[in-house]
């Protein structure tokens, strides 16, 4: 076996900003499924603001590094080394991806829950914290379970400018102390983009500090720390091709130094001593990604997401989103073209978006809807109120604390559908998924689905006589 050398950064091209590119090679592409009325058919996943699969790049670096895998910061051995190498330098293209400032810090963690939930562990006492309703949950529920925190829940905006005045609103009659705003970049809802340049200037106006939630945005746009001058970013490896269980949080070092570990254990700890009293002294790591990752780092994981950032950086963003926008416009002119289907927005037609979008059909129950599109269709796509539910079920017409009536595929037609469908893509989505996609909505909706389907453990599947 020859020695392993680590993928590294290289020079992009200079392109034609406008030129779109292919879609980049993805796992999965050649996977078949079954369909319930006979045969089979390509599989089309529409589901990447769930997970995205793997870019193949990701795979093989993984592939080519899997040999050589051993233990990091704990080992004395070449593959300790090498590991322990490989992780930091992940770390530093993590750092170069996000386009970090000198002095901030890039921690490995699980997924944007798990950076969102660092995040909360470490705020100053009494901080007061400011979060939209229309947030993923994962940004919505990690701050009342801080200590002393207080959480103000802003009412979703119905325009990017009425956030920002919102905000300006709510913080300017704040009382002092530390403050946080929490955003995300990109609905996982609507896709669409939410204006986090100005609504970190508007927190910084008032000496509030702002978290950006990058689960939605990250695989979709470069998202610059610097340059969108917010404290930290969250994001998900599983969402960015490279799902191997790691997310990040990057940003300030200040309030995750002052901070107890957010978990107690090896690596976050610099010395342990039984006291004369019988107790325990803990030294706790001052170097902040140390101090917050305790336990064996997942250093697969982290290399995945290495691997992806720079797959996305090499390929472009700029053809990455003139690709998009090409098949975002064709996926809304062809639902638009369907009078019963209506599509979810909070910002209104206009808005700038990512590949993501969430619709209902007059008549049916989504849920219903989504099973059809698998069953027959070999479509994957989401339904529901996608870890969002004060957001959806206003968009759908219902009060935030409205019970979801999911899963049962039986609305009457014309009956109110209290979850929705979401269809969502990226890098490796060939033109073909999105016409296939539209021409399945369109025979659904005019020829019904030709087959029965029954609620089974909460999920809607195909009757099997
Ligand atoms: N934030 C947004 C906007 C999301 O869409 C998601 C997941 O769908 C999350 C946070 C949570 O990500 P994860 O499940 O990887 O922790």
């Amino acid at each position: 076996m020859t020695v392993f050398s680590p993928a590294t950064d290289t020079a992009r091209e200079s392109r034609d900003a406008r030129d779109s590119c292919p879609p980049l090679p993805v796992l999965g592409h050649d996977v078949r499924v079954p369909l319930v009325t006979g045969g089979e058919v390509g599989y089309a996943a529409l589901d990447y603001a769930a997970s995205a699969p793997a870019l193949q790049r990701v795979w093989d670096d993984v592939a080519a590094y899997a040999p050589y895998y051993g233990s990091v910061h704990r080992g004395a051995g070449y593959l300790s080394q090498l590991s322990t190498d490989l992780f930091e330098q992940s770390r530093a293209t993590v750092a170069a991806f996000l386009g970090c400032r000198p002095d901030d810090e890039v921690i490995f963690t699980r997924s944007t829950t798990d950076s969102l939930n660092l995040l909360a562990a470490v705020l100053p006492a009494g901080t007061q914290v400011f979060v939209f309703d229309s947030e993923h949950h994962a940004s919505l529920l990690p701050w009342q379970r801080a200590e002393g925190a207080q959480v103000t829940w802003l009412t979703a905006p119905r325009t990017p400018e009425q956030a920002v005045a919102a905000l300006d609103v709510a913080l300017h009659g704040a009382p002092k102390g530390p403050k946080l705003v929490c955003v995300t970049g990109a609905s996982n809802v609507t896709g669409e983009v939410w204006p986090v340049r100005k609504l970190a200037a508007a927190a910084h106006r008032h000496g509030a500090r702002i978290v950006l939630d990058a689960a939605q945005l990250a695989p979709h746009q470069p998202v610059d720390i610097a340059a969108l001058d917010v404290d930290w970013v969250a994001f998900s490896g599983h969402k960015l091709y490279a799902p191997f269980g790691s997310g990040v949080l990057a940003g300030r070092p200040d309030w995750l130094r002052d901070a107890e570990p957010y978990l107690a254990g090896g690596g976050a700890s610099r010395t342990v001593a039984r006291r004369t009293d019988g107790g325990l002294d803990v030294e706790w790591h001052t170097s902040v990604a140390a101090r917050h990752e305790a336990g064996s780092p997942n250093v697969i994981g982290a290399y995945a997401i290495a691997s992806a950032c720079r797959a996305l950086t090499e390929a472009g963003f700029d053809r990455l989103i003139a690709r998009e926008r090409q098949l975002l416009a064709r996926l809304r002119a062809g639902l638009a073209d369907i009078p019963q289907v209506r599509v979810l927005s909070l910002f209104g037609a206009d808005s700038a978006r990512v590949g993501v979008l969430s619709f209902v059909v007059d008549g049916w129950n989504s849920s219903h809807f989504a099973a059809a599109l698998s069953a027959e269709y070999g479509i994957g796509v989401r339904d529901g109120l996608f870890c969002a539910h004060p957001l959806v079920r206003t968009l759908l017409g219902g009060e935030p604390d409205e019970p979801g009536a999911c899963g049962a595929p039986d609305a009457a037609p014309g009956e109110r559908s209290l979850n929705a469908i979401r269809v969502s893509f990226g890098a490796g989505t060939p033109d073909e998924h999105i016409t296939r996609f539209v021409s399945a909505v369109t025979t659904l909706v005019r020829d019904g689905a030709q087959w029965n389907y029954r609620t089974e453990n909460g999920r809607c599947v195909p009757s099997r006589d």
